[in-house]
């Protein structure tokens, strides 16, 4: 945060307001009336709209003792668009509204704001509107995105088929490592300050905690390759507890194999430095932000072209069950919280 220390007050929420969003500039076809209005116009084109909204609070979904506000900017568009793409939509208008004490000054919600306008210009997407309040405690955001898919394009989490592959983009577990080891770092700091930070080689998974990206290119690659997934969601709560998601809608089981599901190696070693198991992590973690979705087997060759893109198992009749096919070649039901079969 830099040094001055402007009061919000002193600009009042108006001013506040206005001095946030006036260089908004709108790119979008689609956007029609944005900040400044009663309610924000947007135009459909002929396409179907996707809604999705989450809300983030300080203390339970982010720690600003070591988030920069930046990055929470960053992030708390990028999880929504995630929602978007994982609707296999392109995402074109959010709106944010925000709730923040006393203890945040006008230069703080600069730098979020900054974060927030880096993320919009990132996924070409347009804030629109959104809403201001004071809070007792703490910072609360909650951001609504809107995308758009041609008629009848987007895709569920209930229509996966048997015999579809199963597949995820990235890699996984990076983001829970980050979240391990900056607790850690946190938890030192607290009794000892005067020891400095040992995030040496964990540049990645505290990246990928801090800064997520949300996967644009997939969906584009599904549109240039023509390639429709039969299901698809996005990764947020763990790998095992998302395939559960799908296998439970769908009416259907699955087998997955623990040797294809993709595991940076910074995300291996920083496993292995807190004694856990890289698969549990990527099972059990959160917040990756990948895609996961199933398709028609026909479709393998395409599928070849996209290196980050791994075929993780198939999907199987509901009576085959859930299951994990371990390295060793052992098979075990996969649970939400997917050590258990490994600590077993
Ligand atoms: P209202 O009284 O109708 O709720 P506001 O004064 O809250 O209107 O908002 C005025 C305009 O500014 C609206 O277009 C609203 O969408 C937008 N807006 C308010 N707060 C924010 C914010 N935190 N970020 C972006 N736009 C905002
Ligand atoms: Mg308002």
């Amino acid at each position: 945060m830099s040094e001055q220390r402007t009061e919000i007050a002193s600009l009042g929420e108006f001013g506040l307001i206005e001095h946030l969003t006036k260089n908004i500039e709108l790119h979008n076809a689609s956007s029609i009336v944005g900040v400044g209005d009663d309610a924000a116009v947007i135009d459909p084109l002929g396409k179907q709209i996707v809604v999705t909204t989450d809300m983030l609070v300080e203390g339970v979904h982010f720690d600003l003792m070591y988030t920069p506000l930046k990055h929470l900017g960053y992030k708390s568009i990028v999880a929504n668009l995630s929602d978007v793409y994982a609707m296999n939509a392109q995402p074109t208008q959010v709106t944010l509204s925000i709730a923040f004490s006393n203890r945040f000054s006008l230069e703080a919600l600069e730098e979020f704001y900054e974060g927030v306008y880096a993320a919009c210009e990132e996924y070409d997407v347009d804030l629109i509107g959104g809403d201001t309040s004071s809070s007792q405690k703490g910072f609360i955001i909650s951001v609504t995105a809107l995308g758009e898919v041609q008629q009848d394009q987007y895709v569920r989490r209930n229509t996966a088929k048997e015999g579809d592959l199963l597949c995820v983009s990235g890699d996984l577990g990076a983001a829970f490592l980050g979240l391990t080891l900056l607790e850690r770092e946190k938890k030192i700091f607290l009794e000892s300050p005067q020891v400095q930070p040992d995030l040496e080689n964990r540049k990645y998974v505290v990246g990928r905690l801090l800064k997520p990206e949300a996967r644009r290119d997939i969906i584009a690659f599904f549109a240039a390759q023509q390639l429709k997934p039969s299901a698809m969601m996005d990764v947020s709560d763990g790998l095992s507890s998302e395939i559960l998601h799908i296998c439970n809608q769908s009416n259907l089981g699955c087998v997955l194999y623990e040797e294809k599901i993709p595991i940076h190696e910074d995300t291996r070693n920083a496993a292995f430095g807190f004694e856990l198991d890289p698969t549990a992590c990527a099972l059990s973690g959160g917040e990756d932000y990948e895609l996961l979705f199933t398709i028609a087997q026909s479709d393998y060759d395409k599928l070849l072209l996209n290196e980050q893109i791994s075929v993780i198992g198939y999907m199987t009749s509901p009576e085959k069950g859930k299951k994990i096919i371990t390295k060793g070649g052992n098979t075990f039901d996969i649970t939400a919280q997917g050590w258990n079969a490994f600590t077993a």
